[in-house]
């Protein structure tokens, strides 16, 4: 179905931060399949995991006990500090179990209408609950009515929060992207995340963090709420989890990790020992080589530097943000078209978001030269766009 507009180009293989078309011709991947293959392509632990998972057991049913899923519910619990993990298949399944959850958690103190405070300019999924947490409306039209119990606040304001929470005793849940990505990469501003989990603290209500996006290493740390001082109640997981290998993930702690019991929420693949072998082996590898998620704020850093040394002064270009290997260049008009120039003068595969917002999010595996191969190529095709559409 026409569902995307696709560009006119066939990738055949990969290896790391390269993908070859079937021409073989060789383009540098600076967008990861939008954040998921944060170890590039066939990285070959993940590669090696999922051949051997594969010849051994690929399928049973949540209905059993499930090996590679407690090896992998495991090692997220100690490396997050959360209690527990329900798995999924994809992002969007993660935010609806999250919105299911503090949903049960707000019937069970008795709150009859469960209000969740979502963000303007959010992005959380495809699925009704999901949709309706997004605070882009281009994507929601035509799709009403949207679902009830949600209260849209805007993003990084201390002060809408407080009143938010001042005025609604209904209030059960706050669902927040640490870094928002499809809004066109803006972090979160540390202190109105810390009013935010402080606010969820005096009402009783779960601070539920989206880290579909920034999890897995992407911003600098494995999960982008350790850059704060303090732990979600609830995250959500999906495209660098697998590398590639379809998986989500709800991690739940404290009283938000007793809500669910059996019959409350379920799925037929979630969670299957395939998808966790893929899982184990990404998690594993970014434990071993902590060096990949140095990498994410060194070579971030860098880029930023760069950007801001080559395109800051020029007219049009609005602002240069971003954290760890999440990079926003935002410029003052659409340049969606942006996307075809780079792929087709440096065979160079970038993204442009909310329309006028140049996205990179390269693999965290990246070299020092590859880097500089994304910065050059991108700031020139840039400087271009803007000499010719003055
Ligand atoms: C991509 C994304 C989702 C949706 O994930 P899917 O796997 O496409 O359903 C949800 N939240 C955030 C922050 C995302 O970036």
């Amino acid at each position: 179905m026409p569902t995307y507009s696709r560009l006119p180009v066939t990738f055949t293989q990969g290896e790391g931060v390269w993908l070859w078309d079937d021409q073989n011709n060789r383009y540098l991947d600076a967008i990861s399949g939008i954040a998921v293959c944060n170890l590039g392509h066939c990285h070959p632990a993940v590669t090696q995991a999922i051949c051997q998972q594969a010849s051994q057991l690929v399928h049973t049913s949540n209905l059993y006990q499930i090996q590679r899923q407690e090896e992998l519910g495991d090692a997220l619990v100690e490396a997050s500090g959360m209690d527990k993990v329900f798995f999924c298949n994809s992002g969007t399944e993660a935010n609806e179990a999250a919105i299911k959850l503090a949903r049960l958690y707000g019937h069970k103190k008795g709150i009859a209408l469960p209000t969740i405070v979502v963000m303007e300019n959010s992005f959380h999924g495809r699925t009704m609950a999901a949709l309706t947490a997004t605070g882009n409306e281009k994507i929601k039209e035509g799709f009403g009515p949207m679902l009830e119990g949600f209260l849209r606040v805007p993003y990084n304001d201390i002060n809408a929060a407080e009143q938010a929470f001042a005025n609604n005793p209904n209030i059960v849940a706050v669902l927040v992207e640490p870094v928002q990505g499809e809004g066109g990469v803006l972090p979160a501003d540390p202190a109105w995340c810390q009013r935010l989990r402080d606010l969820c603290q005096t009402q009783d209500a779960l601070m539920m963090i989206d880290e579909v996006q920034t999890g897995m290493g992407r911003t600098g740390k494995l999960f982008a709420f350790q850059h704060h001082q303090f732990l979600p109640d609830v995250v959500t997981l999906a495209k660098g989890l697998g590398n590639g290998m379809p998986i989500g993930a709800m991690m739940t702690r404290g009283k938000a990790a007793e809500v669910f019991a059996p019959g409350n929420h379920g799925t037929t693949f979630g969670g299957n020992p395939l998808a966790c072998a893929a899982g184990l082996a990404v998690l594993n590898t970014l434990r071993q080589h902590p060096e990949h998620i140095t990498n994410a704020t060194e070579l971030g850093n860098f880029m930023r530097a760069e950007f801001i040394r080559r395109l800051a002064n020029l007219n049009g270009i609005k602002v240069i943000r971003g954290l760890g290997l999440m990079i926003g260049i935002q410029l003052d008009r659409p340049c969606a078209e942006l996307v075809k120039r780079a792929l087709e003068k440096h065979h160079l595969l970038i993204n442009v978001t909310r329309g006028d917002t140049v996205r990179l999010l390269p693999p965290l595996v990246m070299t020092q030269d590859d880097a500089e191969l994304i910065v050059s190529g991108v700031c020139d095709v840039i400087r271009e766009f803007l000499n010719t559409n003055a």
